[in-house]
């Protein structure tokens, strides 16, 4: 058998991860450069075009489908990354008409959160499902939304930023500038602070094995180490994760009434935790739940692997334009 191939690529701030991708949803090599080594467009994509010919020349492939780009700000109708924050390549960088000097393939942009939702349609646990939204927690919230099979991507290229709707009026800050972002509670971020928050109130405590002791500062306390410690019966991470599942299921019991999705999936380090999040997040959701949508949607974990998707999802990309 014939296979096709794709390549997947995830620029994030520190690094840039590539892999060569059979249609099956295999990564057979993988290759990075520091992103934070740029500060140009044009000597970047050469690096990362020079990447690319290796892996397909090590690995005898001589044709690819395509190059998809998860990334921040990645818009998908212009081909660009439009002013990303946390890139030190400043300013619009034109990635489609850059690489087209290179390869003639079609290449195809969205943003981090969007390509994951998308990676899950075509390799994950949303195959053949064609309305669902897919939330994925990490140092932000980002969301993807699929609707009637397609990625909405609105008339910015910027649709799906459920992470930044305003869940409790003039909370916390939010790194977008507005506050009560549901980013601000349910990020790892947000769930730290929620963690120190709760253990102020509660005052010097005895802790057993497995718990965080008190002499753990704020500033050392990780979304991991909260895991953990709501896994080990402490009382205070077990509340942490109480709250940010409460909170999280009012959030995406809204969500539902948007597009009336067959599932809501969740990715991401603090959903690793499992049922200290999960358990409150399923009875908020269901307390909350609009009730004509009731029995017509459940909430999911991804199916792909956390170190696969960002590529995975970037290779995706490109059955849009297929
Ligand atoms: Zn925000």
């Amino acid at each position: 058998m014939t296979h096709s191939y794709a390549i997947g690529i995830d620029i994030g701030g520190t690094n840039t991860d590539m892999g060569l991708v059979r249609e099956d949803g295999t990564i057979i090599a993988r290759s990075n450069i520091p992103t934070n080594a740029y500060t140009e467009l044009v000597p970047y994509v050469h690096d990362i075009i020079g990447c690319i010919s290796k892996l397909m020349k090590d690995n005898n492939v001589d044709k690819i489908d395509g190059i998809g780009i998860g990334a921040p700000n990645g818009n998908f109708y212009t081909g660009c990354v439009d002013n990303a924050p946390n890139l030190t390549i400043k300013g619009v960088l034109n990635f489609e008409e850059e690489m087209h000097k290179y390869m003639d393939v079609p290449v195809v942009l969205s943003n981090d959160a969007n390509a994951a939702a998308y990676g899950e349609m075509v390799y994950g646990g949303a195959k053949g499902m064609n309305h669902f939204i897919m939330f994925t927690l990490g140092t932000g919230v980002g969301s993807g939304i699929v609707v009637d099979g397609k990625l909405v991507h609105g008339s910015t290229g910027g649709a799906g930023e459920l992470g930044h709707n305003i869940l409790i009026p003039e909370g916390r800050q939010c790194s977008c500038g507005r506050k009560g972002c549901l980013e601000t509670y349910t990020s790892a971020r947000g769930i730290v602070q929620t963690f120190c928050e709760l253990r102020a109130a509660n005052g010097p405590r005895d802790v057993k094995e497995g718990w965080i002791p008190d002499t753990v500062k704020d500033s050392d306390v990780t979304s991991k180490m909260i895991g953990d410690a709501a896994n080990a019966g402490d009382p205070i991470a077990i509340a942490t994760y109480e709250k940010t599942g409460y909170l999280l299921g009012i959030a995406i019991a809204n969500s539902v009434t948007f597009s009336a999705p067959e599932a809501i999936f969740l990715m991401g380090g603090p959903t690793k935790v499992g049922e200290p999040l999960l358990k409150p997040l399923r009875e908020s959701f269901e307390k909350h739940l609009l009730n004509i949508y009731e029995g017509s949607c459940n909430i999911r974990m991804s199916q792909l692997k956390a170190n696969e998707v960002a590529i995975l999802g970037a290779a995706a990309l490109i059955k849009m334009k297929q």
